[in-house]
């Protein structure tokens, strides 16, 4: 199989994930094709976004996981990129201007130390070789042993290794071969260990892939917390789970991306917004209500916490108010070393949705006294129109190998 041909295939594995969809090159020049669908795009510890090359270094994969269409029963055209050529082909992308960065992973092809020794390799030509000092994402297999894991966090900008599931006992039913404590959560460990020498500037990230296992929201998001308290990670990623034709899953239905949608809610409550497990409503399913903000919900079942007076509610406090994010509180605090708030309109000067906020908060004494109203009419309740999220995605994903950035 020819150069191209590898692209085509191992890049084509990307379309299969959410990130890709955020945007892709079109059209080939000097006979190179872009790298297309395989374009998908990160933020830098900065809030810059570039644009990264996701590429397999190979789709041979001797695991079983059941969801993923490189599973080692599932009979696809198969290929591998030697590191030399997966560098080189990167260069040509990068040098095009087609892309800002890499974003390597793979399927375990023969053995995790294999499988390293080749994603290290590639970075190790990227960054000794041509001396290429940009934005290098890799992916940790589940098992690799530490000296790669070593390796791989003095090479990368940022690792992943993907968890898939929110427990051991959920991730049996995806993988036979996946070892939850051993081969992932200790390979997270490490991976944080090392961090601590200022090594890994964007950090570390994980997957999961919603819906697979019939784990619920609840227990998603307990781990989730877990894993940003206890092992610092970055940013944690949820994929609705789409079932693959060929796949002991493809009979599952798909999950819905509002679920993954309010997941994503919840994680910016969590990394940006102070809140807590415990500040987290679910339903007798331990799932997240479909139809409303889980914000709003908190909002909503903490009465007795509003109206918070934006005169003197901190910065914490005023997080929780529907409507105010962290520029705004910050600028709130900020107004209020020179003047007094006293009208709704002058909130909305800092950003604030005062359409949202206005029934949960006080102005300098002032309340409209809507809050009854709210949860009376419910006119709260999401009103967003969430129908095209209450659809899978046309096109399938979830696998480590295929996972976000
Ligand atoms: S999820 Fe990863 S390890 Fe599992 S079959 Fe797919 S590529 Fe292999």
């Amino acid at each position: 199989m020819d150069l191209l041909q590898k692209l085509s295939l191992l890049g084509a594995a990307a379309k299969y994930d959410v990130c890709a969809a955020s945007g892709c090159s079109s059209g080939g020049r000097s006979g190179l094709p872009s790298p297309g669908s395989g374009v998908c795009h990160s933020f830098l510890p900065d809030g810059r976004c570039i644009s990264l090359f996701k590429v397999l270094q190979t789709n041979s994969c001797q695991k079983d996981c059941f969801y993923c269409p490189n599973r080692i029963q599932r009979d696809i055209p198969r290929a591998s990129f030697t590191p030399d050529e997966l560098a080189v082909l990167f260069l040509e992308f990068y040098h095009r201007n087609y892309v800002e960065g890499l974003f390597l992973s793979s399927g375990i092809c023969k053995s995790p130390g294999h499988t390293m020794e080749q994603i290290i390799k590639t970075a190790e030509i990227l960054r000794y070789k041509y001396r290429f000092n940009g934005y290098i994402h890799l992916k940790v297999v589940p098992g690799a042993k530490p000296e790669y894991i070593e390796q791989a966090v003095r090479l990368a900008s940022r690792v992943s290794v993907n968890i898939e599931a929110p427990t051991a006992d959920y991730l049996q039913k995806l993988s036979r071969l996946k070892d939850f404590e051993d081969g992932i959560i200790n390979r997270m460990k490490w991976i944080k260990r090392l961090q601590s020498g200022g090594l890994l500037p964007a950090g570390q990230t994980t997957q999961f892939i919603v819906g697979a296992a019939g784990e619920s929201d609840a227990s998603i998001l307990k781990t989730t917390s877990g894993l940003y308290q206890g092992i610092g990670l970055k940013r944690v990623y949820f994929s609705a789970f789409q079932p693959v034709a060929g796949t002991p899953l493809e009979g599952m239905p798909p999950a819905a991306v509002l679920r993954e949608h309010r997941l994503y809610q919840c994680d910016f409550l969590f990394r940006l917004y102070g809140f807590k497990l415990s500040d987290i409503s679910f339903n007798s399913e331990g799932n997240l209500p479909e139809d409303i903000d889980p914000k709003l919900n908190y909002a909503l079942n903490n009465s007795h916490l509003f109206p918070l007076e934006v005169n003197r509610a901190s910065y914490r406090e005023l997080l929780k108010v529907p409507g105010i994010g962290p520029a705004s509180a910050r600028r709130i605090v900020n107004a209020r070393k020179k003047f007094k708030f006293n009208t709704l309109d002058e909130l909305k000067n800092t950003g604030v949705v005062v359409k949202r906020a206005a029934p949960f908060v006080q102005v300098n004494g002032r309340y409209r006294e809507s809050y009854k109203l709210v949860q009376q009419l419910e006119l709260w309740r999401d009103s967003v129109d969430h129908s095209a999220l209450r659809q899978p995605r046309v096109i399938s994903q979830g696998s480590h190998a295929l996972s976000l950035v």
